[in-house]
């Protein structure tokens, strides 16, 4: 893949989607960290169902705390490994409240040493909370990057750092919310939909489809 291919394949998705988001619904930082936490292995539509409820009851650190782990497991109880979840929200609130003055913080060392907090959750609140150039690599993005040969790699680090490194600056901020969506919607994992494909010229899948 060349520079002049990514750019273009860039420029067709902000034109398709010019101001692309998470489909995590959310209206603070630590709403978007907790959203964030609860979507492993679930879907943002599950995530959103229990945050309508449970944000409007407690969406602070201390709020949660109030709520205590058994009162959050409630309101999370529909979505997967809830217990684990709620466990590990717990524990971050106490420290965000112990370490940050119940904010969270801007930096990737302080969120990944909150508990439930991998390298990809920090990238997602760097990104979209705080408008860092971030790449949070997610299994949809590993898939396109791969498949269209943007950023081909064996492991998520490998496709992030090479993303980073590809992606023209001025789509950088954006960048892993396009791929995302066109991982979820387009460039399926069973059957990518090639015929509906607005980089179908630009994608280097032999195995395209149509
Ligand atoms: S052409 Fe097909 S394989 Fe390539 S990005 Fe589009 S949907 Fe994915």
């Amino acid at each position: 893949m060349n520079q002049q291919n990514d750019r273009e394949i860039f420029t067709r998705l902000r034109e398709a989607n010019p101001n692309p988001t998470t489909e995590l619904e959310y209206s603070t930082p630590f709403e978007l960290l907790v959203a964030v936490t609860l979507s492993a292995q679930a879907t943002d539509k599950g995530v959103n169902k229990a945050t309508a409820k449970l944000f409007p009851v407690a969406n602070t650190p201390a709020a949660i705390l109030a709520l205590g782990e058994d009162g959050l497991k409630e309101y999370i109880k529909t979505i997967g490994l809830f217990n684990s979840k709620a466990a590990n929200i717990i524990k971050a609130c106490k420290m965000l409240i112990e370490l940050h003055g119940g904010e969270v913080p801007r930096d990737r060392k302080a969120l990944e040493a909150l508990p439930g907090v991998g390298r990809k959750t920090a990238n997602v609140v760097l990104n979209t909370a705080f408008g860092e150039p971030t790449m949070a690599v997610d299994t949809h993005i590993f898939r396109v990057a791969n498949r269209t040969k943007i950023a081909p790699g064996t492991t998520v680090r490998q496709v992030e750092d090479k993303l980073l490194k590809v992606v023209p600056k001025e789509f950088l901020r954006d960048a892993h919310h396009w791929l995302i969506l066109h991982g979820r919607y387009v460039c399926v994992a069973r059957k990518p939909r090639c015929g509906a494909c607005i980089i179908y010229d630009l994608c280097e899948y032999k195995e395209k489809t149509a």
